[in-house]
C-alpha cells in the first residue's frame, strides 16, 4: 500500500493529524474504483469498522477536500456529491445527466489570471470547481433526454 502512504505523507506534510478515521476513509477511497458517496463509503467502511458513523465520514471527508487530499464532485440537480482521491494534477469532472455517472477530464478551461483580471480586488480567487453536464455515450442513445439545462 505505498499509494496509501504517499497520501498520508501528503497530509503530514500539511501539518493535518492522521487520525485512524481518516486513514481508513483514504483506503476505502483507494479501494472503490468509482466515485463513491459519503454514504456508499460509509457503508464499506462500516463493513469493517462498524462503530464509524456517516457524521465522522462527512467531517473528515471535508477535510479531506480542503486539504486537497480529496476532490468533490457535485451532480446535477440532485443534492449528491460524490468524491474521489486527488492524486493526479488539478482537473475536471463530466457528469452524465441520465445515469450519474462521473468521469474525469484531465483539462483545465478555467484561466485563474484572467478571472482574477476580471473581479479585481472586491474578491481574491484562490480555487474553483467545474463541472461538466451531459450524456454518456450509453445514454445518449435514449430518444427522451432533455437536449438543455434549464
Ligand atoms: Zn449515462
Ligand atoms: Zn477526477
Ligand atoms: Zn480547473
Amino acid at each position: 500500500m505505498s499509494l496509501l502512504n504517499d497520501i498520508i505523507e501528503k497530509l503530514r506534510t500539511k501539518g493535518c493529524k492522521i487520525t485512524p478515521q481518516r486513514r481508513i476513509i483514504i483506503q476505502s477511497l483507494l479501494k472503490l474504483d468509482k466515485f463513491p458517496t459519503a454514504l456508499e463509503l460509509c457503508n464499506d467502511i462500516r463493513q469493517t469498522n462498524p462503530e464509524i458513523g456517516l457524521d465522522t465520514v462527512y467531517r473528515n471527508l471535508g477535510l479531506l477536500v480542503n486539504m486537497g487530499i480529496v476532490n468533490q464532485i457535485n451532480l446535477h440537480g440532485k443534492d449528491t456529491k460524490v468524491f474521489e482521491l486527488a492524486l493526479g494534477e488539478h482537473h475536471h469532472h463530466l457528469i452524465c445527466l441520465n445515469c450519474g455517472t462521473a468521469s474525469c477530464l484531465d483539462y483545465c478551461p478555467v484561466d485563474e489570471k484572467e478571472l482574477q483580471k476580471t473581479v479585481g480586488l472586491r474578491f481574491e480567487i484562490i480555487g474553483h470547481s467545474l463541472e461538466l453536464y451531459g450524456y454518456c455515450q450509453k445514454c445518449k442513445a435514449l430518444t427522451s433526454l432533455p437536449q438543455r439545462l434549464k
